[in-house]
């Protein structure tokens, strides 16, 4: 079962760069908010992952699809130039699941839609250089999810999209 809580073992601990620099969170309420939501944003992922690799497809994992562009998409074919991104539904507001917490409400609020619009910015981008952007709410089902991405991968692969359809750079 790909999206059984318990047969999950995160390969490492993935801290959100929000983490690692956000020195507000000092309360013990905010860190604990902040814990069971990251161990939660990570796990769909990683059974994305994993089904996407059941499907003997290869990805590189957490990498930025343009070099010059520091953005990092969670899987990435560069030969399809497909970008695969599972967002959080706590960090990126799921209109579904995303409850803001009581404490510190203009914090979260102002947080998320941050992460939306670096969300929606990320996408334009590489769309403009060419690139499909796949984006998955974390409470998708990971093959659902993995069949998608396997059918777009391999529409573009066949349809040569790195060649046919390469934008030249503007700088
Ligand atoms: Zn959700």
């Amino acid at each position: 079962m790909l999206n059984s809580d318990t047969s999950w073992t995160p390969h490492s601990a993935v801290v959100p760069r929000q983490l690692a620099t956000a020195s507000w969170a000092t309360s013990p309420a905010v860190r604990r908010v902040m814990q069971g939501n990251t161990s939660r944003d990570t796990k769909p992922e990683i059974a994305v992952r994993s089904a996407v690799h059941a499907l003997g497809m290869r990805y590189r994992v957490s990498v930025r699809p343009l070099r010059d562009l520091r953005r990092t998409a969670d899987l990435v074919f560069r030969n399809a130039r497909v970008a695969v991104f599972v967002d959080g539904c706590f960090w990126h507001g799921c209109p579904e699941h995303h409850a803001p917490p009581k404490a510190n409400a203009s914090y979260w609020a102002t947080k998320v839609q941050s992460n939306r619009d670096r969300d929606k910015d990320t996408t334009q981008r590489l769309r403009e250089k060419g690139w499909t952007v796949l984006r998955f709410w974390s409470h998708e089902e990971p093959l659902s999810v993995a069949t998608q991405i396997a059918n777009v991968v391999a529409t573009n692969v066949r349809v040569g999209k790195p060649a046919a359809r390469r934008i030249k750079s503007c700088q």
